[in-house]
């Protein structure tokens, strides 16, 4: 069976909520007769009932940025999977290289964080990928099975069932710079086969593998017709409606 690509929009720390009540107001015409794929909408967490409020009649899934591993407590600037699910979030996007490299996110906390979404049923799109240094030193092979097996630690293939990977080479990200096509669907073999090392064939076989790094509407279609590709998670240009429908459309 081939696999649903999952088209992600990650807004980073952009829009407020009458912005995103405005994107969706373009957005949703522009993708309403479209089933070929599971759409999904990231943005901040200020934007998230707008966001949950604006797609309810479509078939867009709304996704937090990110989520702490506790239920509740005193955690000041956290939301947990509880406080998402009760809103009517259905994914989170967790280990995003600039959690990584602005907010000490390690490879241990992002582990903590999928478990703490896979136990309470969000469905998580782990960010992996390596920066440019360990590319060029031709550590890219070991960084990405590193970087999964450290976030898939402790975690059953029955708990990761909803799972999403996101490969996001550091060095693509926000730069214009995109991997190529040939490239991408190397890493994602990569990733596919550790997955197949910790969670066994079947279980990696049905995981989505999305593509992150300056994706647009001029290479999408490009991208996306590798068959180890599983869809994208697209930052800068899911900004913009037509621009990211393009992508999705592709
Ligand atoms: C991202 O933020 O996950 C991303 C891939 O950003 P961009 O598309 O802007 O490179």
């Amino acid at each position: 069976m081939p696999r649903t690509k999952v088209m992600a929009a990650n807004w980073k720390m952009y829009k407020t909520p009458d912005q995103t009540s405005e994107f969706f107001r373009n957005f949703l015409p522009l993708v309403s007769g479209h089933s070929r794929d599971e759409i999904v909408v990231c943005p901040p967490f200020l934007d998230l009932p707008a966001a949950l409020e604006a797609s309810k009649e479509s078939k867009i899934a709304i996704g937090a940025q990110n989520v702490h591993w506790k239920e509740e407590g005193a955690f000041t600037g956290e939301t947990s999977a509880g406080q998402l699910l009760a809103l009517g979030v259905s994914h989170v996007i967790v280990g995003h290289s600039e959690r990584r490299q602005y907010f000490c996110e390690t490879d241990d906390t992002v582990n903590l964080r999928l478990k703490a979404a896979l136990e309470a049923g969000l469905i998580p799109i782990c960010c992996v990928g390596e920066v440019l240094e360990e590319r060029e030193a031709g550590l890219t092979d070991d960084v990405l099975r590193r970087q999964c097996v450290r976030a898939f630690h402790a975690i059953s293939a029955k708990k990761a069932a909803k799972l999403i990977v996101a490969y996001e080479p550091v060095w693509a990200i926000g730069t214009g710079k995109t991997a190529t096509p040939e490239l991408a669907a190397e890493a994602h073999a990569v990733i596919r086969s550790e997955a197949t090392e910790i969670f066994g064939e079947e279980f990696a076989g049905d995981l989505r593998i999305l593509y992150g790094g300056s994706v647009k509407p001029e290479n999408s279609k490009a991208l996306m017709s590798q068959e180890e590709i599983d869809g994208a998670l697209v930052g800068g240009a899911s900004l913009d409606p037509k621009s990211f429908a393009a992508i999705v459309k592709y």
